[in-house]
């Protein structure tokens, strides 16, 4: 009895497997075992190609890991206003991008600062431009 019913599946998958796959893909299988083309260098070809990957990945998110000079500039400026502002002062030492090393002057109520001679520039500016209104009217 068992062994028949054994033989029986036997005969089934015996029967039914070639039809099943694919040929290409019992080629490939073969080919696998015959040549050494084990799941060892299977393995190596994935972990190859997630280095792959992972290389792609840091050189996409490379501008947010390495900021550049103007944003390190910015942020040491905030947290250099945010820290006077905290001691209550007005002004602090920063980076203007024009004037390098200047005092800077807070504004905004601690939200905003900007290099006095920047300010100063702005301001003359705004003073011509008065100037030249009044001419105009
Ligand atoms: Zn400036």
């Amino acid at each position: 009895m068992r062994t028949n019913l054994d033989h029986d599946v036997f005969m089934k998958k015996g029967k039914s497997e070639p039809d099943q796959i694919p040929f290409g893909y019992s080629e490939l299988s073969h080919k696998r075992k015959t040549e050494g083309y084990n799941a060892q260098s299977t393995m190596r070809e994935i972990m190859f190609s997630s280095v792959q990957e992972s290389k792609k990945n840091k050189s996409a998110v490379k501008p947010a890991q390495a900021p550049s000079p103007e944003r390190l500039r910015r942020d040491a400026n905030n947290a250099a206003r945010i820290k006077a502002v905290a001691e209550g002062k007005s002004e602090f030492q920063g980076q203007c991008a024009h004037h390098g090393q200047q005092t800077f002057k807070i504004k905004s109520k601690g939200e905003e600062h900007i290099c006095i001679i920047c300010r100063d520039k702005h301001s003359v500016k705004q003073t011509i431009k008065r100037r030249k209104k009044q001419v105009a009217a």
